[in-house]
């Protein structure tokens, strides 16, 4: 079996949240292949920690995802706030006779810095075109616990657990490695709490991240990352939970203009046609115009312009999810109209940084370490594998109710033909139930 079918039949996915499986992207051959251990998320933590604690693992990772895809060169992205790591990370390179393979390169403390298109930038020069992928400006971006999969794939060892933290308005803020499947709220027993009431849950950043609108519940998956508490009367968990029709009330009332969203908005900056105040003037008006609606397409969701840049608290990140969901309903994509695109002149000095986003949004009491903490197998008793976790087809169930299953064992494979990726035991124990949505399955 060659490296790119262990990656696969590992399960192994883009683990910083976006879940493409990771045999396809590295299918590619690439110039550069950059590491994402940027963690532009406020509060996120949990790639500091994996470097940290598992340094070769993920220098051997990355080694290895170098090798398939015939980079040329490969850079290991880290905010150069963080020198105790890059200076830690340097050592193990050094040590593991590596210093030829790959560098490491110091990204600045800005939100988002782990945004695909900024980090190609900082660290290759280049500007991946209006709606394009990295590869497109001849980059694959990698996560770092990515890097840490591909390692353990290439040693027969599939995705079984995850490393998330559990941050924000709790009594022990960590960072802990579980079984895929965990309960979310066992995480947040860990993390001292027993009840839940008054307190709401982001599953991911704060910025990008899911609100749990209906409660806190769910499973851990290959794609969490981290899982921020904030009390319900939070004025950043208001924003984030508007509806789509309450936001697109209170921007018709007032937007002024006066184009901070498009100033300050990564994607602008780096030379592409998106300018969040048009989306808000065509949904404010009612502007017919196809080729401005469509720009909204070229959005990230970063949600910059809406929690950081507006100065009277408008939406525009929701003014184009609404054009967003229009264009889909009618089929329509934005065409590009050029090939070539340069940043704007005046983008280092319009670079948020990441300090002054977490204090805008009201988060700088909890902008505290989450120490990587042990957890006893014995917390974990019982696990909700999801079938859907990657970007594609969901998986097949393999396995039926009360087969006995091991620690790695494939128990759901890819459709025939499909881009997808298997789910595998995380703990050793019987299968107890099988939907259209998981396995679960009771330890012992
Ligand atoms: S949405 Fe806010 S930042 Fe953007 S143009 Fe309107 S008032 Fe200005
Ligand atoms: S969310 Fe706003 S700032 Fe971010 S890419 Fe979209 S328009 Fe730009």
């Amino acid at each position: 079996m060659d490296l790119l079918e262990s990656i696969r039949d590992a399960g192994v996915i883009g683990a910083g949240g976006a879940g493409f499986p990771t045999h396809v992207k590295l299918g590619s051959k690439a110039d550069y292949l950059l590491m994402n251990g940027a963690e532009c998320e406020p509060l996120s933590r949990a790639d500091q920690y994996i470097m940290d604690v598992y340094p070769d693992e993920v220098i051997k990772g990355f080694a290895i995802a170098k090798e398939i895809c015939q980079a040329d060169k490969a850079i290991i992205g880290i905010k150069g706030v963080h020198d105790d790591l890059i200076a830690h990370m340097n050592e193990r390179i050094a040590a593991l006779g590596m210093s030829d393979v790959m560098e490491i390169g110091a990204l600045p403390n800005i939100y988002p810095a782990g945004d695909e298109h900024v980090i190609v930038h900082e660290l290759t020069g280049r500007v991946v075109p209006e709606g394009g992928i990295p590869i497109a400006a001849g980059c694959i971006v990698i996560n770092a616990e990515t890097t840490y999969n591909i390692y353990r794939a290439s040693e027969g060892k599939p995705v079984t657990e995850k490393f998330v933290s559990i941050v924000g308005d709790v009594p022990n803020r960590i960072t802990v490695k579980v079984p895929v499947g965990t309960p979310v709220l066992t995480l947040l027993k860990l993390a001292g709490i027993t009840d839940t009431t008054g307190l709401a849950c982001i599953n991911g950043g704060p910025m990008m991240g899911m609100p749990m609108k209906d409660g806190i519940g769910g499973y851990v998956t290959k794609k969490s990352k981290e899982f921020v508490i904030l009390p319900s009367n939070h004025g950043h968990w208001k924003r984030k939970t508007i509806s789509l029709e309450a936001a697109r009330r209170v921007d018709k009332t007032s937007c002024e203009q006066c184009r901070m969203c498009t100033d300050n908005c990564p994607r602008h900056l780096l030379g592409h046609n998106l300018q969040p105040h048009m989306s808000m003037r065509v949904m404010n008006y009612d502007l017919k115009s196809i080729e401005l609606k469509a720009t909204a397409q070229l959005c990230s969701s970063c949600g910059l312009c809406e929690y950081y840049s507006c100065p009277i608290g408008l939406y525009p990140k929701s003014a184009n999810d609404i054009l967003k969901n229009e264009l889909r309903e009618k089929g329509i994509k934005y065409q590009p109209t050029k090939t070539e695109f340069k940043p704007l002149r005046m983008r280092s000095s319009r670079l948020i940084p990441s300090k002054r986003l977490i204090s805008r949004i009201g988060l700088t009491q909890f902008d505290l370490p989450a120490p990587f903490t042990e957890v006893p197998e014995s917390e974990i008793n019982e696990v909700k594998i999801m079938l859907h976790q990657n970007v594609g087809a969901g998986c097949e169930p393999i396995v039926a109710v009360g087969d006995h299953v091991e620690v790695g064992q494939m128990i759901g494979k890819i459709p025939e033909g499909k881009l997808g990726a298997p789910v595998h035991a995380s703990i050793a124990g019987s299968v107890s139930e099988i939907t259209p949505e998981y396995i679960a399955i009771r330890r012992g």
